[in-house]
């Protein structure tokens, strides 16, 4: 199997991959899939394979269960809570102690730019750790006033056990952490499933993990596809199955455990509305929109990507978007000047060249952008505006994960409400003024899991975010997330 490895990475980064073929962690061990399966994951940046990871099949996730559950009745259970807390501590510094490494990882592997990932996705992952690896000491019951004469009765909070958790690829460390921490903090054990896109932030956690102490089993990471996921969610001795992705997906893996009646939260698309008010700093609103869709390339689930601006600023505000999409560095992610890596796969770049040419047929107009990689090789896409848009247009209503906006102007507020929440998506919006009655009269008028003021796209560990309607069920972070994880068992005791 050929490794590539760019110039730019540094020597714990290459001797990571030369490690390659990877392999599955299952309790205590690094296996190769029962059948021998691999597949290559792809540098966006070139097309190239950087190197060959196993692909898990039905029994190897059969295998990660068992794992995962003998570690459930076993070890994790008879630690106490603050060594839960104390082996999370130790995840979040070891994450912290290699940051450049997983910086440089998920850059190549996902294309963002390093900057980003050393900035943002390593620091977050890190900060998510922390903040969950306080609770394990602060889940309590409580003794509830029933009105029976003589009667003690309390509520223990109990961990749901065996947790089934499938990620995407967009942030791929960073929901890692998102997943397992509540998980582990709440005493839960996991069977973690990377992207097939993006497998390799997550296979060096597993090392982290190991190293940090956690004992064999608690959290076992397989690699693979969707075919992998299913098993994971059909999978009868999984307790809940955690999801971030598609909405598509989301809605066959809610099916599921519905019939099951496995726990389930789904963390799912958007078309988030970016709202401009005729009052709003109108520098701090551009510059605001643009990162709210062309971050991380588009591929964002909270990506304001339907840009409703005020007709009497609408031309400034276009065009002065369109001259900083004009203006953007695309490059590959390990290029330290890149501003823009490339979308994540060819998939994803056929589906976004897809939706731009679905905007041009359906009569609105590029007014920066619109071109794919022009002959370069790897999957990049130029910042893309589109104007001339109506709101039933596909490129209004469906999510396109990729870096395309479209700008279109109204009249007034109620109006611009309505327009913002007819979507079957409800995961985000945004709204930009500086008159404090408009800003908190759309933050309840919106419907939506997050709603952002004069910012897009704030995260903190703490904050609860998720979805209204199609964009999901349930909320990742704050102690919203660890309730997930846990179930409520009511004890009667008669004092007769
Ligand atoms: P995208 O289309 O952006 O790749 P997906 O929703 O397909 O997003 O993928 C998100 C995660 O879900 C990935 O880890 C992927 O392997 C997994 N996945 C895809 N299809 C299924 C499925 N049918 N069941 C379970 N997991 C799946
Ligand atoms: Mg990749």
């Amino acid at each position: 199997m050929s490794t590539t490895a760019p110039e730019s990475l540094g020597d714990a980064a290459r001797s990571f991959i030369a490690s390659a073929p990877h392999k599955l962690l299952i309790g205590a061990d690094w296996v190769d899939a029962a059948d021998g399966r691999t597949f290559e994951t792809i540098d966006p940046a070139t097309g190239n394979p950087i190197c060959a990871v196993a692909h898990a099949g039905a029994e190897d996730v059969d295998r990660a269960v068992r794992a995962a559950r003998a570690a459930f009745e076993g070890p994790w259970s008879q630690l106490p809570a603050a060594g839960r807390s104390l082996l999370m501590s130790r995840l979040a510094d070891l994450i912290e102690a290699n940051a450049e490494e997983l910086a440089q990882l998920e850059s190549l592997d996902n294309g963002k730019p390093v900057t980003i990932a050393a900035a943002v996705d390593v620091p977050l992952s890190v900060a998510h750790l922390r903040y969950y690896a306080g609770w394990p000491t602060k889940i309590e019951g409580e003794t509830i006033p029933v009105s029976w004469p003589s009667m003690f009765t309390y509520t223990l909070k109990e961990p749901v056990g065996v947790c089934g958790q499938i990620i995407p690829w967009n942030f791929p460390l960073l929901m890692a952490a998102w997943k397992l921490s509540p998980a582990l903090a709440a005493g839960c054990t996991v069977v973690l499933k990377p992207a097939e896109q993006t497998p390799l932030t997550a296979l060096r956690l597993g090392q982290l993990v190991q190293e940090a102490g956690f004992p064999e089993g608690v959290v076992n990471i397989v690699t693979g596809d969707g075919e992998t996921g299913a098993a994971i969610v059909d999978h009868p001795g999984v307790d809940k199955i955690a999801f971030t992705g598609s909405t598509a997906v989301g809605r066959e893996i809610g099916e599921k455990c519905g019939r099951s009646l496995k726990r389930v939260t789904l963390e799912l698309g958007g078309k988030s509305p970016n709202i401009i008010l005729p009052d709003a700093d109108l520098d701090a609103a551009i510059n605001g929109s643009f990162q709210a869709i062309y971050f991380n390339t588009g591929q964002a689930c909270q990506a304001g990507s339907r840009l409703f601006v005020h007709k009497d600023h609408y031309d400034t505000v276009v065009s002065a978007l369109a001259a900083a999409a004009r203006g953007a560095k695309l490059g590959p992610g390990l290029d330290p000047s890149t501003q823009l890596g490339p979308v994540v796969s060819a998939e994803q770049y056929e589906r976004v060249m897809g939706y731009i040419e679905s905007g041009r047929e359906q009569g609105a107009e590029v007014v920066a952008g619109g071109s794919g990689a022009n002959g370069r090789p790897g999957y990049f896409i130029e910042p893309t505006l589109f104007t001339g848009v109506t709101d039933d247009m596909r490129i209004a209503r469906e999510e396109i994960f990729g870096p395309v906006l479209v700008a279109m102007p109204y009249e007034d507020l109620d109006e611009v409400a309505r327009r913002a929440n007819d979507t079957e998506y409800g995961l985000a919006a945004g709204v930009w003024t500086r008159d404090v009655a408009s800003a908190h009269r759309l933050a309840r008028l919106l419907r939506a899991g997050s709603v952002y003021i004069n910012v897009w796209g704030p995260s903190d560990a703490a904050a609860p975010f998720g979805g209204f309607k199609a964009s999901g069920i349930g909320r990742e972070m704050g102690h919203a997330n660890l309730d997930a994880y846990l179930e409520v068992k009511t004890v009667w005791t008669s004092l007769a």
